[in-house]
């Protein structure tokens, strides 16, 4: 007979949200179960989160070195030992993946079960041969690569971002297939190890995020020889001697580009084929689980958070949906699971948000603000001599903080205070007024709000300041 359970909560998926619901419900006392079917960590963990984040570093401080004359700094000169970089990401990954071992989560007193866990009604999971019945149910099984469609794209040599990592020989030359925030990361990260890059998508590059910031971004990459071609159009793949063709259309003529792979980094859907969400009686769609402002599904006992719930996919919003979600089943209040969540695409120069865009902004008819300033304007980013990059802000006539994004080095770390500040219901004045460290990037997000002069005023003009970015950034 099928082993029973009854904890007061099971969590399904050990990736980033799964497994900081798990650990913050034992840590208060509360019997959890927590059911993944592969190793833990999720896509951060698996699929390249944390071992891309320790190439980008590799490739910064390559970078660093061959800024250095321009400091008057000279040493040798600079190679790369791609081995050794490798040796780097998995000691990276092996530290992080200690951080989520199941020794750690046994001694906070999560009870895992590795199975692939199928809802057998409303109430019960089924978990290999254990029947869980919880009081109440986390869905966290986040999401998986949505492999395009295209001609060629079935040979079993294509790589997706942790077969790279993981190349025994150098490549000489990389296509990259997707050009999202994860995909122009990788890129830019391999490029400045030696590596040709070419970056492919038949959509725009950042699809959706703001015109305005990723142009500077691009601009970067190309600079550093990444071959970005946004909007291609895609007529196959196929091998040829030493290598992989990606065979393109352009004005009317067909284009070849030959690499010595193809990596695959594609957009995510959320993963829930299999998981019996029919039985348990929780609504989805292709775009994920129907979760209402405090992530609870249609079925009352059951919540879902992270990449599993339409929405950008990223670790820290699948960790902010586990705060919330707990706090709900503790009765310790709730907090809104979108709104203060930053999006961080970790290129240099970074391009982070928050809230709303100007466009989604101006969509609502509403009268907005809208503020930028240029890092030209910070000390430190002329002392880096980093001073490509450009805030904005976007507030309402009253000065009700609708959203931030920034592009520039960084950029994640200034956009953070944005999020604080619209977390906790901060308005444009309590943005100008914080004693900002001199000259630390911080004081740009303060500088910014100064630019706001009080409700009812003419909004500052894009076009001049834009201009001068572009002149001197
Ligand atoms: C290359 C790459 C780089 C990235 N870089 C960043 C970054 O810099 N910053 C950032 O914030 N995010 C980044 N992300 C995104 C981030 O990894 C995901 O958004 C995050 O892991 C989502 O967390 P999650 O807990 O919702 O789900 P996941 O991490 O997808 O974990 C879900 C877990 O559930 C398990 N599971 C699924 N179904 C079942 C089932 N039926 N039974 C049992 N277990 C199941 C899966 O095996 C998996 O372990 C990156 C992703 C990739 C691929």
């Amino acid at each position: 007979m099928a082993e029973q359970l009854k904890p007061e909560i099971c969590v399904i998926g050990g990736g980033p949200g799964g497994i900081a619901l798990a650990a913050a419900a034992a840590n208060s006392g509360l019997p959890v179960v927590l059911v993944e079917r592969d190793q833990l960590g999720g896509a951060n963990l698996r699929e390249g989160g944390v071992p891309t984040k320790a190439l980008m570093a590799a490739a910064e401080i390559h970078d660093t070195l061959r800024r250095a004359p321009g400091f008057g700094v000279t040493g040798a000169p600079l190679q790369v030992n791609l081995a050794r970089v490798q040796d780097h990401v998995r000691a990276v990954s092996e530290a992080a993946a200690a951080n989520l071992s199941e020794e750690r989560l046994a001694a906070l007193g999560v009870t895992l079960i590795r199975a692939e866990g199928v809802f057998a009604d409303r109430r019960t999971l089924m978990a290999g041969e254990t029947a869980i019945r919880p009081r109440h149910f986390v869905i966290a099984t986040g999401s998986v690569p949505l492999r395009p469609d295209h001609a060629g794209l079935d040979d079993p040599d294509i790589l997706d971002v942790a077969g790279a990592l993981d190349l025994s020989r150098k490549p000489s030359h990389l296509i990259v297939l997707g050009a999202g925030a994860r995909a122009l990361e990788f890129a830019q990260a391999v490029n400045r190890l030696g590596i040709d890059a070419s970056v492919i998508d038949s959509g725009p590059a950042l699809a959706g995020e703001d015109p305005e910031l990723v142009a500077p971004l691009l601009d970067r990459l190309r600079l550093e020889g990444v071959r970005v071609r946004e909007q291609a159009t895609i007529v196959a793949f196929g091998r040829r001697k030493g290598g992989i063709r990606a065979t393109l259309m352009e004005d009317g003529e067909e284009v070849g580009i030959d690499a010595s792979h193809l990596v695959v980094v594609p957009g995510r859907v959320p993963a829930v084929d299999g998981l019996g969400l029919d039985a348990a009686g929780v609504d989805h769609g292709p775009a994920g689980i129907v979760v209402d402002r405090r992530l609870r599904t249609t079925n009352k006992r059951i919540y879902a958070i992270g990449d599993a719930v339409a929405g950008p996919a990223s670790a820290n919003r699948a960790e902010h949906h586990a705060g919330l979600v707990l706090a709900a089943i503790t009765g310790r209040g709730g907090g809104d699971p979108e709104t203060a969540v930053p999006y961080v695409v970790f290129t240099d120069p970074q391009f982070a948000r928050v809230g709303i865009s100007e466009s989604e902004a101006r969509e609502g008819n509403r009268i907005v603000r809208v503020l930028r300033v240029p890092f030209v304007e910070n000390d430190l980013a002329q002392a880096e001599r980093t001073t490509a990059g450009l805030i904005k802000v976007i507030a309402s006539d009253r000065g009700r903080i609708l959203g931030a994004a920034a592009v520039g080095r960084g950029a994640g770390e200034i956009i953070a205070l944005w999020s604080l500040a619209m977390a906790n219901g901060l308005g444009i004045e309590a943005m100008k007024s914080f004693p900002a460290p001199y000259p630390a990037r911080a004081d740009i997000a303060r500088r910014v709000a100064r630019a706001f002069d009080g409700p009812g005023r003419t909004p500052i003009r894009r076009s001049g300041l834009f201009s001068f970015i572009r002149r001197t950034g």
